[in-house]
């Protein structure tokens, strides 16, 4: 079976709706077909100040809820990247054959660090998707399910895989990005011409908040001073980020639903969306709190995924230094 990889960061508490319908759903019906490795990728979050307990706590919540949304222990790895030492080490070498203008194009960085300022501003942040070429690079992924804003990235693994194999030799396998285009890129409810994002919480549907926090939330999303419901981007970004979701999760498609909400109100439309969200969002909370409440078993799952995905990492690291000639230990 094909391999593919991809990671969520511990960033927050709970992911949100953007994480579950833009790369959630598509890892739990690869892994069927795929060798899928799932990984808490907390190295990446260390870019941001966090506080050492509450990383460790967001490290445990966020494996819960890959199981809790149907990633399956049984068939796919789930591990955590801090636990396979040789993402760290790969990085170093994948840093010396990336062009400073080449990371300094990366958008995310633009945007992450322009709001941020030059002083809060880390070199990390600078290096991360090196970071994240590793991690895909380390286990031959084929595939990577992500989000739209993670193409730039993944272009950028790409380019290293190919330079890498093209100055030493076959070494990696050039992985490809999916994305699903109707999810791939879920707006900020109260922004909604910015993606959904755990760095701004406030405008986001969180798989782990409570019913009441979340219909709340839909009731006051950002929407637009017409009355139609109607897909337009452009015109209006609210209405239409509503429909995506309310699609998705429902399964009637855009036109259909314009066909349904003809003549009624956007208060209509939130209150419809706030109960198909509580529905299929209700069953995964209760679920990741289960898993929660027995943190040793959480932990052998991590320890078993990280046994597993060691071996792959630690030959790809190997091969590696060999072939860049780095003299290996006697
Ligand atoms: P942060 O603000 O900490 O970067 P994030 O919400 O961007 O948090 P990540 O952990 O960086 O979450 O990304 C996890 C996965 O979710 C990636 O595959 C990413 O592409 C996807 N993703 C993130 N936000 C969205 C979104 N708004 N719509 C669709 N997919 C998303
Ligand atoms: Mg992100």
């Amino acid at each position: 079976r094909p391999r593919l990889f991809s990671g969520m960061q511990p960033t927050q508490d709970s992911l949100h709706i953007g994480n579950y319908l833009g790369a959630l759903v598509n890892w739990v019906s690869m892994q069927e077909e795929f060798e899928a490795i799932y990984s808490v990728v907390d190295l990446h979050s260390l870019t941001v100040d966090v506080d050492p307990g509450v990383l460790r706590t967001r490290t445990r919540a966020t494996a819960a809820q890959y199981i809790a949304a149907g990633v399956d222990p049984a068939k796919s790895a789930i591990f955590v990247q801090s636990h396979v030492a040789e993402h760290a080490e790969l990085t170093w070498v994948l840093s010396c054959i990336t062009g400073f203008g080449e990371a300094g194009r990366m958008t995310q960085f633009k945007d992450k660090s322009s709001k941020r300022g030059s002083e809060g501003t880390n070199v990390g942040l600078f290096t991360y998707p090196i970071l994240m070429a590793a991690d895909i690079l380390l286990y031959d992924a084929a595939r990577v399910p992500v989000g739209e804003d993670q193409r730039q990235h993944l272009e950028l693994s790409r380019n290293l895989a190919q330079r890498f194999n093209g100055r030493y030799g076959e070494t990696f396998v050039v992985p490809e990005p999916h994305i699903l285009q109707a999810t791939a890129k879920i707006q900020d409810l109260q922004e909604p011409t910015a993606k959904m994002s755990k760095t701004s919480p406030a405008g986001s549907i969180d798989l782990l908040a409570d019913p009441k926090q979340t219909a709340k939330r839909i009731r006051s999303a950002v929407t637009d001073l017409e009355r139609e419901i109607r897909y337009d981007e452009a015109e209006k970004p609210g209405i239409s980020n509503l429909l995506s979701i309310y699609s998705a999760l429902d399964g009637r498609t855009i036109a259909q639903l314009e066909t349904d909400y003809e003549g009624k109100g956007y208060g209509d439309l939130k209150k419809d969306l706030a109960e198909v969200v509580v529905g299929v969002l209700g069953p995964i909370r209760e679920r990741a709190m289960q898993l929660l409440d027995d943190p040793a078993e959480l932990d052998r799952i991590l320890a078993d995924g990280a046994e597993r995905v060691r071996p792959i990492a630690s030959a790809t690291l190997a091969r590696v230094y060999d072939r860049v000639g780095l003299l290996a230990p006697s």
